[in-house]
């Protein structure tokens, strides 16, 4: 055993796979490019209070799993658990939101949950996610959900759903909350629940204990109370949908993990995933700006799980990338070749191929075997008597083929082999 280890629970990539990581981010952020998101950068740390404010205290998120701790300067300081908080702070902090609205942004990268690890559930995991703020507008919150669906498809997923409702309007939920509050009133509870719903009574409705979820079949639902704005809202997002051949599924006791939900709410449930099977979520935040601190403005976006979309197409068995993808394997044998084909090399991949040589002494047959290893698609052995001939074998790696190609013709030809 290694003498050190990973710390539990967290994800990690690495050689073929992280391949397969790069290649997943690209293809979610190809369609957020397409729509005019920009990039953003955060900390992965942030103020403990950003959390507790913004993401809830009554979610699991705040109340069991953050990665809190005081800092040297004794500032309480937080890993972040989720994104969209951090962008918000951005946002209010630099102004973002004095310029053209609606803010569209994008970022990627680790978070961070004192979870109980397991398949699909890490403490440290990765998400890709969007952000859309200012502008209350049904046709952005279909973009926003288009933008996560074809990420997914582009990728080649098929076995999935979407998932939406309604959390509707500030007194569409007040409505609500009322009449859902004197239902849990009278359900028999144990103080800890009661404690939860009194923070969120929608959080019962997420609550995975059997006799819990048999005690809320009856609950009212949210989506029966909302007003005629907020229906008519949400009829419009699901006719964008519908108009850009994107199927959903209403799902009227979904509650996201994350309190400052409000309006449409999303989630991808992928069918091959067991327990794990969101693969992202998202919707609309109205009050988040402002009790942040900021303006009172709207705003929608989505967080996708890197690591369970990965598992996700293992599961379908879709294969996203060729490993590393090298166009030629140089090798060189001799002070006078390794001097010379270094610098060729380097020319070859200013031209634009992926080229990677031979290093260490390690003679002819450990060359082409590590040649073979790398997957290239052409080798060339370049020794002292290529060097005064001028030309070497290019040979195709895959039939054995070889042709006498002059070095200086050796891009060109390359090239045309590639076509
Ligand atoms: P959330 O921020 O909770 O809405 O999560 C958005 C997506 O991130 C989920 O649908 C998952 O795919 C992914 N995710 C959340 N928590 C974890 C975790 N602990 N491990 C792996 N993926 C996660």
């Amino acid at each position: 055993m290694a003498k050190y280890q990973a710390p539990k629970g967290v994800s990690e990539y690495f050689p073929p796979r992280s391949n397969d990581f790069e290649h997943v981010m690209r293809a979610l952020m190809n369609p957020a490019l397409a729509a005019g998101y920009e990039p953003i950068e955060l900390p992965v740390f942030e103020d403990t209070e950003l959390f507790t404010r913004g993401v809830g205290e009554s979610t699991d998120v705040v109340s069991k799993e953050m990665y809190t701790f005081e800092d040297r300067g004794g500032r309480s300081i937080t890993l972040r658990p989720e994104g969209t908080a951090g962008v918000m702070r951005a946002v209010i902090e630099h102004n973002l939101d004095r310029g053209q609205l609606p803010v569209k942004v994008f970022y990627k990268g680790p978070f961070f949950r004192a979870e109980r690890p397991q398949a699909g559930r890490y403490r440290q995991f990765y998400q890709f996610g969007i952000e859309a703020i200012g502008v209350n507008d049904p046709y952005l919150d279909a973009e926003v959900i288009a933008i996560g669906y074809s990420g997914y498809k582009a990728l080649g997923l098929t076995n999935f759903s979407l998932h939406i409702t309604s959390l509707g309007d500030r007194e569409s939920r007040e409505k609500h909350r009322t009449s859902l509050v004197s239902f849990i009133d009278r359900l028999s509870l144990d103080d800890e629940t009661r404690a939860r719903a009194a923070k969120n009574p929608l959080r019962l409705f997420d609550d995975k204990r059997p006799e819990i979820q048999k005690l809320m079949t009856d609950a009212p639902l949210l989506l029966d109370f909302l007003n005629d704005a907020s229906r008519k809202n949400f009829e419009e997002v699901q006719s964008a949908l519908t108009s850009i051949g994107i199927p959903f599924e209403i799902n009227a006791r979904m509650v996201r993990g994350l309190d400052y939900y409000t309006g449409t709410t999303f989630e991808f449930v992928h069918h091959g995933l067991g327990a794990q099977s969101g693969i992202g979520g998202g919707g609309r935040y109205d009050g988040l700006m402002e009790t942040l601190g900021g303006q009172n403005l709207s705003g929608v976006g989505f967080a996708l799980g890197i690591d369970r979309i990965l598992l996700a197409l293992d599961v379908e068995k879709v294969s996203v990338s060729k490993n590393s993808y090298t166009d030629l394997y140089v090798i060189a044998l001799g002070d006078e070749a390794r001097k010379n084909s270094f610098a060729l090399v380097q020319k070859l991949r200013s031209a634009g191929f992926v080229v990677e040589q031979s290093f260490g002494e390690r003679g002819l047959k450990g060359a082409m075997k590590a040649a073979d290893k790398s997957g290239a698609r052409f080798s060339v052995v370049i020794g002292d008597t290529e060097i005064s001939s001028g030309s070497v074998e290019l040979k195709n790696m895959a039939t054995g083929e070889a042709v006498s190609v002059t070095l200086s013709a050796l891009a060109t030809t390359l090239a045309e082999k590639s076509k």
